[in-house]
């Protein structure tokens, strides 16, 4: 491994909202055995340790012991880190690698490391992801062109990335239809199709509502079909992941609290997401909150109610009479799904309910696609790679449809086999499963 400098650095603040000794205890948790490292997407691609899940804990106890001063390099090895988790998966000594990469990062935004102008840059594509009243407007104004001369809509991705000082050169990115001036909404409140089985909450998510309301929706149609009453309470906000996952550990605090009191006044016995990356760091909402404290008993009840829409539906739908779909299906899991949340089995045990639908392995199904949150603009190279060896093994399973239960994987995914000039699809599973549900269409 190169060594980074070495000079003596400052160690970690303790004023962080976690205390300091559950991050240290968590990194000599790592034995160095090394067990995690072809799970590693980027140590897969570069080959080398400083970008595995073993280099970059090297580099933080480095850090939080002071010894290591976080300089450019130690900086590029853990921004080129996805966040995928697939580390995780991997370890036997149980290391939480994604609190850990979380605390670094917050470290890296609080100690001012970046020129300010690529923080200004980061920061303004972190507040757009996560206002859908600024992303719609931004996607069709941006769309415009290609509206007008009737073509495929595309994003410029280039752009983005050289205003978030990305090292390597951003490309376009594929949208599967125009986006609308304004965010598409859904009801607050849908009633159960039949005698009501429960009341549950919707998180309608902040990129959803603009590049997939039809996911929204067909949760809602899904739900209120097998007898739920679905509410989305309106005073509900962006999750926080894009935040937690970039270092704005204080800002995502803040963001729980307010989703938790929305989702308690709403009164719902479960509460739904179709957003593998929303539905982990809800459920991880405790981690936000220092020991012992009352919020932190908050979020840890709230987190017993949390579901993702997989874990929901096979027990409504079993017995529930479906259309027969001819499609041969695919799947990915999302890392934040199967890394960080250990859900494999469920969306395929929905879509395997549907009549006449074959779902076929995908190879390599929980390697990271290079979506990542933000990290398509931020790492662009990295991403890009990612996304053509996602695309490589979609179309080596001669599906119709690739199904994915989390939109940044389904956006990236689209957009590669868009450019690819892939005919397949991709949908996330409650769309299919809409699809069996719906009578004749
Ligand atoms: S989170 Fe993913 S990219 Fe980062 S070290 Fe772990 S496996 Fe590698
Ligand atoms: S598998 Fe776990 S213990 Fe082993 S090197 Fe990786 S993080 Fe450390």
């Amino acid at each position: 491994m190169n060594t980074p400098n070495t000079k003596p650095g400052k160690p970690c603040e303790e004023s962080d909202s976690i205390a300091l000794a559950r991050l240290t205890d968590q990194i000599v948790e790592c034995i160095h055995c090394g067990l995690c490292l072809e799970s590693c997407p980027t140590y897969v691609e570069l080959g080398r340790e400083e970008d595995s899940p073993r280099g970059r804990i090297y580099f933080m106890r480095a850090v939080a012991e002071g010894k290591v001063e976080i300089d450019e390099s130690v900086r590029r090895h853990l921004d080129v880190c996805l966040g995928c988790r697939a580390c995780e998966t991997a370890c036997p000594s149980s290391v939480e690698y994604g609190y850990l990469l979380e605390r670094a990062r917050t470290h890296i935004e609080k100690t001012g490391q970046r020129p300010y102008l690529v923080r200004l840059g980061r920061r303004m594509l972190l507040e757009m992801f996560t206002h859908s009243g600024l992303l719609a407007p931004a996607l069709f104004f941006a769309t415009l062109p290609y509206r007008l001369l009737g073509k495929k809509p595309k994003a410029p991705g280039g752009i983005v990335s050289a205003i978030v000082g990305a090292s390597g050169k951003g490309g376009d990115l594929y949208l599967g239809s125009y986006p609308r001036f304004r965010p598409v909404r859904i009801p607050e409140r849908t009633p159960a199709r039949d005698q009501k089985k429960m009341r549950v909450g919707v998180v309608e998510g902040c990129v959803m509502p603009v590049l997939f309301s039809e996911v929204n929706r067909a949760t809602v149609r899904v739900l209120s079909a097998l007898a739920c009453e679905v509410v989305v309470p309106r005073a509900q906000g962006c999750c926080g992941a894009l935040h937690v996952h970039n270092g704005h550990t204080e800002a995502a605090a803040r963001m729980a609290l307010r989703n938790i009191e929305a989702f308690e006044e709403a009164g719902c016995d479960v509460v739904a997401i179709n957003s593998a990356g929303c539905g982990s760091t809800i459920k991880d909402y405790a981690n936000l909150f220092p020991d012992g404290s009352p919020e932190k008993e908050l979020a840890e009840k709230f987190a017993a109610k949390v579901k993702d829409i997989s874990q929901i539906i096979p027990d409504l739908l079993r017995d529930h009479p479906m259309r027969s779909l001819d499609l041969t299906v695919t799947y990915h899991d999302a890392c934040h799904l199967a890394h960080g949340q250990g859900i494999r089995d469920e969306p395929r045990e929905m879509l395997g309910m549907i009549p006449g639908l074959t779902l076929v392995p995908l190879p390599e199904s929980d390697h990271c696609c290079g979506s990542a949150g933000v990290y398509s603009f931020t790492e662009p190279d990295m991403a890009t790679r990612l996304q053509m060896r996602k695309v490589r093994n979609i179309e080596s399973t001669g599906a119709d449809v690739v199904a994915t239960g989390n939109p940044g994987c389904q956006m990236w995914i689209r957009s590669g086999l868009l450019s690819a000039g892939s005919k397949i699809q991709a949908l996330h599973p409650i769309e299919i499963v809409d699809m069996a549900l719906r009578d004749g269409g």
